[in-house]
Order: C-alpha cells, then sequence, then structure tokens
C-alpha cells in the first residue's frame, strides 16, 4: 500500500485529533479540528455505531502511520522490529518512529510538517553527523547531529523563523544560528503530543 495523500484535515476528522499534518495552519484558528470534530460523511454525523475490538485496532494503527507518513509495509517492519526487544514492544515502536529523521527535522522546527520534512530530506537539505543523506527513514541515535548544507540554509532559514515559537522536545537540542540539532537524549514518549495507544496497533499485528 501506498503513501497515503488523501486530503489531510480529513484524516485527523476521521482520527477525532489533530495529527498535524498540515504546517503552519494546525497550529492556527483555521484548523478546521478548532471548529468541528465530527468523522467525515454525511451518515457519520448522524450515526456513529459502535467500533468492535478490530476496528478499535485498526483506527490505532491508521492514526499512527498517517501521523509519521509511513507506509504499510514499513510499519509492520516497524512492528515486527519492535517485538524483538527488551520491554514493552508497544513503546519500543513509538521510540523508533520518533527517531526517524524526517520526524525529527520536523520537532526541531527546521520544517513545518513531516511532509515537508521529507520533501526537504529528499531534495538533499540536511546532512547527519557531517555526511549527506536524502533518506527520511534513517534512524537517528543519541549524540547524532543534522546540520543543514551549506547553500541550503537561506530557505530553511526562513522555515525556521516561521517555527521558531514552536518549542524543540527536550531530547532535542537545536543551535538554530549554526542552523544544526542534535539528538542529546532517547526520545521522550510523554512529549509526542499524541495519544498513541501503541498496544492497540501491537495486537492489531498479532491476529
Ligand atoms: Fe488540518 Fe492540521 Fe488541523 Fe489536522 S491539525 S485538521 S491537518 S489543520
Amino acid at each position: 500500500m501506498g503513501r497515503d495523500t488523501g486530503p489531510k484535515c480529513k484524516k485527523c476528522r476521521r482520527e477525532g485529533e489533530k495529527l498535524f499534518l498540515k504546517g503552519e495552519r494546525c497550529y492556527t484558528q483555521s484548523c478546521p479540528m478548532s471548529r468541528r470534530s465530527s468523522p467525515p460523511g454525511e451518515r457519520a454525523k448522524k450515526h456513529r455505531p459502535r467500533r468492535s475490538q478490530y476496528q478499535l485496532h485498526l483506527r490505532e494503527k491508521q492514526k499512527a502511520r498517517r501521523i509519521y507518513g509511513v507506509r504499510e509495509k514499513q510499519f509492520r517492519n516497524y512492528v515486527a522490529w519492535a517485538k524483538g526487544q527488551k520491554g514493552v514492544t508497544g513503546e519500543a515502536l513509538l521510540t523508533l518512529l520518533e527517531r526517524r529523521l524526517d520526524n525529527l527535522v520536523y520537532r526541531a522546527g527546521f520544517a513545518s510538517s513531516r511532509d515537508q520534512a521529507r520533501q526537504m530530506i529528499t531534495h538533499g537539505h540536511f546532512e547527519v553527523n557531517g555526511r549527506a543523506t536524502n533518506v527520511p527513514s534513517v534512524l537517528l541515535r543519541e549524540g547524532d547531529t543534522v546540520t543543514v548544507k551549506e547553500g541550503r540554509r537561506a530557505r530553511v532559514k526562513g522555515i525556521l523563523d516561521t517555527n521558531k515559537d514552536r518549542e524543540a522536545p527536550s531530547w532535542l537540542e537545536r543551535n538554530i544560528d549554526a542552523m544544526k540539532f542534535q539528538a542529546i537524549a532517547p526520545p521522550n514518549l510523554e512529549e509526542t503530543g499524541y495519544t498513541i495507544a501503541a498496544n492497540l496497533i501491537v495486537e492489531f499485528y498479532s491476529r
């Protein structure tokens, strides 16, 4: 299954919460979720059926995929990897998603959305530990540093200015003047800003 490219705000309404898919608009009053939160579709407004266990698990999986912009096959691989880790599988899965380069570029404010971060990475705007990369799914570890390439700084500076009021999480240290940020600790899952029941996702793939 390919990347989901449908209307973004509709996805938030479907999941019943803000997924922050559209960049700056998500942080303003023009976000439709500030005005209504009913699922899309006329029928859904009148008739809200009780969800089955399967639907609950499916929706949680879809929500996480939509937030992080991960294709089904890769998401399934992430879950399989997380199952092989020590500790709570759901937490291992969320930690893995948070470690993706596109997520970190967005979290640090160097892009307004994960979609934009992916595009900037594939266009070669960033270096990881001094080496050029154009792979959004690269996983960063504690101590890794991401720098904006020389020659791309003017464009990224404009985006950073737009996002300067959006705080970076405590596990990222950013230096706006030097146009770089570093992962100084493992991702803190309490700072994701989302309510993802990762255990339901793991159960979905355990059926
Ligand atoms: Fe649209 Fe962003 Fe609001 Fe979601 S959070 S409904 S993508 S503006």
